[in-house]
């Protein structure tokens, strides 16, 4: 017995899967950046939603900055031939607001947080 036959064929698969991991990881990143955008991370999703095993595509779940710097989080389907595939349109990540905007307490002006008093009716922050 030639164990070391087996052993080869595990390291061969286990490199060719890393292999097209980085050559799918490259192509998605070109395909993002030919639109202007920024990777923030893919990662290769093996039990993505209805693709299980399909026809040798590889899936991953990406998530980049776009040309007006939203956040995207979306999946794509790749395989050596046919390039790379959106799942769905880009769902945007809703941002958590940070800055509640203050209104003056009479005239409902926006106002800026730094502000001492309304500049449209002089009416002072704090004392309504
Ligand atoms: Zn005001």
């Amino acid at each position: 017995m030639n164990f070391s036959i087996f052993v080869g064929v595990g390291v061969a698969a286990i490199a060719a899967r890393v292999t097209f991991h980085f050559i799918d990881k490259n192509r998605i990143q070109q395909e993002i950046e030919a639109r202007g955008g920024r990777v923030v991370s893919i990662k290769w999703n093996p039990f993505a939603r209805g693709w299980f095993f399909e026809k040798n595509e590889r899936h991953y779940d990406v998530t980049f900055v776009d040309r007006s710097g939203e956040t995207i989080d979306t999946t794509c389907k790749t395989s050596f031939f046919t390039g790379v595939y959106w799942a769905e349109g880009p769902s945007r990540v809703e941002k958590p607001r940070l800055a509640s905007r203050l209104h003056c307490a009479k005239c409902g002006y926006a106002m800026n947080a730094e502000w001492t008093a309304c500049p449209n009716c002089g009416y002072p922050v704090g004392s309504g």
